[in-house]
């Protein structure tokens, strides 16, 4: 089969690989028939993943048919369309228990990390039962590839880790993939506000067609003096950073309100300056961490209904021997008008 392996910081190839074959009786092979590219992945590329070692295959998204299921998988069966989790869990240890599957002790985010991902034509699947879901016949694939990673990280670590309610006023900086399914998923809970901060003014009007109500450009106007414009010098309940640079954990903590919220979702690379010198007295809290994709089942029913469609975050499609291609359009998202791209097995 062929997958798209790391080779070494700077370098990748679509290359002839074996097909993966069931290690463990919880596996599953599954046959990709979607998947796509994650801001992480251009993250492992440059160098900034140690863990990933050369002869990878990448990809931690997609959905696909089951293709051999082992002995002890007791919710699939072949031929079944099935999305991929980006976490893998065991659904029995100690933090599956709490639905802490980020942090399960033979799982968490392995797929295209520690062990060969979705960007290929086959993939194995650790723990099939609990980090597989069924899909029904006829649901837009595109938009469920949207629930494999990015919709529960922006559900999970932005909205829920930021207490986002009813009213509030919140901000998001960064207008990429993850920051826009944050503002998506944020309009499950009726905020009365939603900014969106981004230095690309393209992004900034698709967010106004998502649901912001209000866009500051980085650039050409100031944030954070214009946040506090906008809420008569208080700030907002909410600062969500989905970026990952100082910068931008900077401008949450120049705007975050007295009892407000800091949700941290950006993966960084270099530490960040904490202004607990002028925190300390205003009774905010500040989260992070990696996604459990225990919202999964949630956001399913919510996009069967029609209340969220993340397919419209999709801009460019390939076909899957295409991929590297579509590494250079994701690559060069800003000057390609990119968003999420999908490539199609
Ligand atoms: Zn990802
Ligand atoms: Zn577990």
């Amino acid at each position: 089969m062929k997958a798209l392996v790391y080779q070494e910081p700077g370098k990748k190839d679509w290359v002839e690989k074996d097909k993966p074959v069931i290690e463990k009786p919880t596996d599953v092979i599954v046959k990709i028939t979607r998947t796509t590219i994650c801001g992480t992945d251009l993250h492992i590329l440059k160098g900034d993943v140690p863990a990933v070692k050369p002869g990878r295959t990448l990809g931690h998204e997609g959905v696909g048919v089951v293709e051999e299921v082992g002995a002890a998988v007791a919710n699939f069966k072949p031929g079944d369309a099935v999305l991929i989790s980006c976490v893998t869990s065991c659904g029995k240890c100690a933090n599956c228990k709490r639905q802490l599957y980020a942090h399960c002790s033979d799982g968490g985010w392995i797929l295209g990390h520690l062990i060969d991902g979705t960007q290929a034509e086959y993939v194995r699947i650790p723990h099939g039962d609990n980090s597989l879901y069924p899909i029904p016949e006829g649901a837009d694939e595109e938009a469920l590839v949207m629930l494999s990673d990015i919709m529960p990280t922006g559900l999970e670590i932005g909205v829920q880790y930021g207490n986002v309610k009813p009213g509030d006023t919140i901000a998001i900086i960064g207008a990429g993939p993850v920051g826009m399914s944050v503002l998506l998923t944020a309009q499950f809970y009726s905020p009365g506000r939603i900014v969106m901060i981004d230095m690309d003014p393209a992004r900034l009007d698709l967010a106004r067609q998502f649901g912001a109500t209000d866009t500051i450009r980085v650039g050409t106007e100031d944030p954070v003096a214009r946040i506090m414009e906008m809420t008569d010098g208080q700030g907002v309940d909410v600062a969500i950073e989905a970026v990952g640079v100082p910068s931008t954990f900077d401008i949450c903590q120049k705007i975050v309100s007295a009892g407000g919220n800091i949700a941290n979702v950006g993966v960084h690379g270099k530490p960040v300056e904490l202004h607990i010198e002028e925190l300390w007295i205003k009774n905010i809290n500040i989260s992070m961490g990696l996604v459990s994709t225990n919202t999964t089942p949630m956001l399913l029913k919510t996009l069967r209904s029609g209340k969220v469609d993340p397919g419209k975050l999709v801009t460019h499609r390939f076909k899957l021997g295409e991929i590297l291609d579509a590494y250079e359009v994701f690559g060069n998202a800003a000057r390609e008008r990119a968003m999420k791209v999908i490539l199609n097995a």
